[in-house]
């Protein structure tokens, strides 16, 4: 698996990348999209949570996950101990896909480096990767999100979980009890995380 920090490093603020990112028309969902869906969070976030893309409420509202995928994974959070405003949470693609349709290749190789800007601007110590594209993109992998989730894969500098797109659990309600337990692990290994900070001195 190769760090998505790999390559040369210039290191942009998450506004010069939004800024970069105005009126873009890379690819054909610009043709399509209402608004362009940079992300939203803290820009000092410890976790980093990684979708796949815009919804029609997100892209009518210009913020991720703000439809019912985003209300269940804001109850979620509780379970990790988070709260909506300590993380950072960006999409894939920044623009909206036509009915929902899943992103083509062509789409992901446009828009990722906007999300590597992202990623390299707010330097989490978790990448939490919801759903199959979120999960292929960070850790370079073919495997689906079923083989992958549930346990905690090291690439480059960071800690990546890998969780079911809450939006698949509130399709499959099967999904729920995983869901719950997945994102325990999360609160388990923040607090790992934390402890191994605080032993090395660097809070
Ligand atoms: S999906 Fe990404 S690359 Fe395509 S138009 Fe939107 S911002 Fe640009």
């Amino acid at each position: 698996m190769r760090s998505v920090l790999n390559g040369c490093i210039s290191i942009k603020t998450l506004s010069e990348i939004e800024q970069e990112l105005t009126g873009c028309r890379r690819c054909a969902l610009s043709e399509t999209r209402t608004t362009i869906v940079f992300g939203v969070g803290n820009p000092d976030a410890e976790v980093m949570f990684i979708g796949e893309a815009p919804g029609k409420q997100e892209d009518l509202g210009a913020e991720p996950f703000i439809g019912a995928a985003g209300k269940y994974l804001n109850t979620l959070l509780a379970r990790a101990g988070l709260k909506r405003e300590e993380i950072y949470i960006a999409n894939v693609l920044k623009c909206r896909p036509p009915e929902n349709r899943d992103p083509r290749p062509d789409e992901v190789e446009v828009c990722t480096p906007f999300l590597r800007e992202q990623v390299r601007a707010i330097n989490p110590e978790i990448l939490v990767t919801l759903g199959n594209y979120a999960t292929r993109f960070i850790l370079k992998t073919d495997s689906g999100i079923t083989s992958l989730r549930g346990r905690v894969h090291i690439t480059g500098r960071f800690s990546v979980l890998p969780i079911f797109h809450p939006a698949a659990a509130i399709y499959d309600r099967a999904k729920e009890p995983i869901m719950e337990t997945d994102f325990e692990l999360l609160g388990r290994l923040i607090a790992q995380r934390r402890k191994e900070r605080a032993t090395r001195g660097d809070v």
